[in-house]
């Protein structure tokens, strides 16, 4: 069935529709103008934009009116944005990690485009690759044919040897904030004809967290409830529960945190959608980072002691990589454990 979600009908086809990432657009508008880099490493937190950027290099530097712009009506532009175009290749890197798929790569990229001006490679989650296969990739990153342009992408770039970082154009990613998806929320709701109240505008974006897809999926609820809507409705997505489940942790009700775990189709969402969170109080509480006043709002209201982050965030990052990376699907009797343990820690702390 095709996917008809607002997320995906509302995937930027050009670059000034990317939210939030002003600096990014700037600066591959230059590129684009100037010439466009040939290996480029796009890092910063999830749900970001940063494989909707790769996808818009390879469509402008593609399309027949490139590629200072793209003109959204040629054959190349239409594949690109179909996510057909022969010449613009994703490739999860998570999945293709090894030395053996790393010298089909240099192989075919080689190789000239098929239909447009370059071939564009887009590794997704590069950081997953083997230590071997990055070690083959660097002469190709050193030397790339002219016809040919890589885009790393990472939330990780850390795990990347510096030897890889040292050969790529820099394009880095910030976390976005609510404020910043506000405005696309708006901007879909009109096209759409829809009727939103203010209120459940802020309920919308405030909701996100500042992920656009999650904003767009809540908006959809929003339409489709219409007047009818119980805004009950909105928290059923990882993220919300994840958001009970801080509370219930701040709040120290052991009972409330199972119960959350327990009712949930989706233990693995949530239990990631909570470590984000904690990463964000984390480097807040440590760093004394700028932060979003969303995320002020919920640490004054939570009465949350500053100590208790680190150790907690070191629970969770512990018990969820281990999980999704030893125990496949079931994961539940792990993360109610970590639940335990995250319990016993705030009880003895206090
Ligand atoms: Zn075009």
């Amino acid at each position: 069935m095709k996917d008809t979600s607002l997320a995906v009908k509302y995937r930027p086809t050009e670059l000034n529709e990317v939210v939030g990432q002003d600096h990014i657009v700037t600066l591959v508008r230059g590129l684009l103008v100037k010439g466009i880099a040939n290996t480029i490493l796009a890092h910063g937190p999830h749900s970001s934009g940063k494989t909707t950027i790769a996808r818009l290099i390879g469509k402008y530097v593609n399309c027949e009116k490139g590629p200072k712009k793209a003109c959204h009506v040629c054959q190349s532009c239409k594949y690109a944005d179909e996510g057909i175009h022969p010449d613009i290749v994703e490739i999860d890197a998570a999945t293709n990690r090894g030395i053996e798929q790393v010298r089909e790569l240099i192989k075919v990229s080689n190789f000239m485009p098929m239909f447009g001006r370059y071939k564009v490679f887009v590794l997704d989650e590069v950081h997953a690759m083997t230590p071997q296969a990055f070690q083959s990739m660097l002469k190709i990153l050193e030397e790339p044919p002219s016809t040919t342009i890589f885009i790393l992408v990472t939330t990780e770039p850390s795990r990347l040897p510096r030897t890889i970082i040292a050969r790529c154009l820099d394009l880095p990613f910030q976390r976005l904030s609510p404020t910043d998806v506000m405005p696309l929320v708006k901007r879909v709701a009109e096209a759409e004809e829809a009727e939103i109240t203010e209120e459940q505008f802020g309920l919308v974006a405030s909701r996100s967290r500042g992920y656009p897809r999650v904003a767009l999926n809540l908006l959809e609820k929003v339409i489709k409830g219409g007047d009818a809507l119980d805004n009950r409705l909105l928290d059923d997505v990882p993220e919300i529960r994840a958001e009970l489940l801080l509370t219930a942790i701040l709040t120290k009700a052991f009972p409330n945190m199972v119960k959350i775990l327990m009712d949930s189709a989706d233990p693995d969402g949530i239990m990631l959608a909570l470590l984000d969170i904690f990463y964000e109080l984390f480097v807040v509480a440590v760093a004394g980072a700028k932060l979003d006043p969303y995320w002020t709002g919920i640490l004054s209201r939570s009465k949350v002691k500053i100590p208790m982050i680190p150790p907690i965030y070191q629970i969770l990052f512990e018990k969820v990589s281990t999980a999704r990376t030893q125990f496949g699907v079931d994961n539940i009797h792990y993360y109610m454990i970590a639940l335990k343990e995250i319990y016993e820690l705030s009880e003895s702390a206090s």
